[in-house]
C-alpha cells in the first residue's frame, strides 16, 4: 500500500482502502490503520459547545437559570454556539423508578432524552425573542443555518441512542447520558470548544457536596483522571473515555454556571474551572 509521507490519502490509498473494505472484517487492524490516515476536514471549526447541566442549573429554576439565558445571548454577538441541556432531578427519578420497576437500560435511555427535551423546550422558550431556536437531532442538518443566522442553537443533550443504548457492565443507568451527547456533538463537527456549565467550581478529588475534604482540581489529563478512579466524578466516566479517544475536541472545561461572568470568560478562552485534557493521539506532539 503507499501512504505518502504527509499520510494524506492519494489515490493510491483509496485503491488500497476500498480493497481492505470490501476484503476483510471491518475489525481489522490494518483497515483501521490506513482509514485514519486522511486529515479530517472540520465541520463546524470556531463553534463553542455548551452544556447546561440539568440539575447543576436547569433544577434551579430562574435565580441560576436567567443570568446564564443573559450570558448567552451576550456571548452570541462574538461567538457561535450550539447549547445543549442536561435532564438532572426528573431523569434521576424517572431513573429510579423504571430500574424499580425492573425495565432495561434502552428504555431509561428513552426516558432520559424525553427529560433532556422538555429542558431544551424551557431553554428555548426563554432564548426564542433572540431568534435562537431548538433544533432536535433529527433536524442537526439546519444547523449551520441556524449558526449562520443566529449564532446560536438549543439541542436536547441526550444522545438519540434510545433503545440501542450501550448496556453498562453493571446496573440499568445509561451509561452514555448528556454529558456524552453534549460532547460528541462538539466532536463529531470538529468544533472548538466543549464547556460543561455545573453548580461546582470544577472537579474536586471528591464530591464537594458531600466530601469537606475534598481539594480542587484546575487542570488533569484523562487518563490520570479515569487512573485515580475517583469515588465520584463531575462528568460522566463514559464521558472521559470518548474524551480519550477523540480526534478534534481534545480538552474540555467544567465551570461554575453560579458565579455570573464564568461562562463569558471560558467562552473568551480563559481557564475559569477545570481543564480535563486528552494525551496527544500517539503519544506525539498536540
Ligand atoms: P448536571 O447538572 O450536568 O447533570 P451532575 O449533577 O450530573 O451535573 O454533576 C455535577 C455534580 O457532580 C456536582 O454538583 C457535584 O456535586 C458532583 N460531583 C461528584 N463528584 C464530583 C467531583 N469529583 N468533583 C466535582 N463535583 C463532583
Ligand atoms: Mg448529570
Amino acid at each position: 500500500m503507499s501512504v505518502s509521507a504527509s499520510g494524506s490519502a492519494d489515490h493510491a490509498d483509496l485503491a488500497d482502502l476500498a480493497a481492505l473494505l470490501s476484503d476483510r472484517s471491518l475489525d481489522d487492524a490494518g483497515l483501521a490503520a490506513l482509514s485514519d490516515r486522511a486529515p479530517e476536514i472540520p465541520t463546524l471549526p470556531g463553534v463553542s459547545v455548551v452544556k447546561i447541566g440539568g440539575q447543576s442549573l436547569m433544577d434551579r429554576g430562574r435565580t441560576a437559570v436567567l443570568p446564564l439565558v443573559d450570558e448567552i445571548v451576550a456571548a452570541t454577538a462574538i461567538r457561535r454556539l450550539l447549547i445543549g441541556t442536561g435532564g438532572g432531578t426528573r431523569a434521576r427519578h424517572a431513573y429510579a423508578l423504571a430500574a424499580q420497576l425492573g425495565l432495561p437500560t434502552g428504555v431509561l435511555s428513552e426516558i432520559g432524552s424525553a427529560v433532556a427535551g422538555q429542558n431544551a423546550t424551557m431553554l428555548g422558550f426563554l432564548l426564542a425573542k433572540h431568534g435562537i431556536p431548538v433544533v432536535e437531532a433529527n433536524a442537526f442538518a439546519t444547523l449551520p443555518l441556524r449558526l449562520a443566522e443566529v449564532g446560536a442553537a438549543v439541542f436536547p443533550g441526550m444522545p438519540p441512542y434510545g433503545l440501542w443504548q450501550r448496556v453498562p457492565h453493571e446496573g440499568v443507568v445509561p451509561p452514555y447520558r448528556t454529558d456524552a451527547g453534549c460532547y460528541l456533538v462538539a466532536e463529531t463537527y470538529a468544533c472548538e470548544q466543549m464547556i460543561f456549565v455545573k453548580d461546582e467550581d470544577g472537579l474536586y478529588t471528591a464530591n464537594p457536596k458531600n466530601d469537606p475534604a475534598a481539594t480542587f482540581i484546575p487542570e488533569i489529563t484523562v487518563d490520570e483522571l479515569l487512573a485515580r478512579d475517583l469515588p465520584d466524578l463531575v462528568l460522566e466516566r463514559g464521558m472521559l473515555e470518548l474524551l480519550r479517544d477523540a480526534r478534534h475536541v481534545r480538552s474540555v472545561q467544567v465551570v461554575n454556571g453560579l458565579v455570573p461572568g464564568n461562562l463569558t470568560r471560558a467562552l473568551a478562552g480563559e481557564h475559569v474551572g477545570t481543564i480535563i485534557t486528552a494525551v496527544p493521539r500517539g503519544g506525539g506532539p498536540q
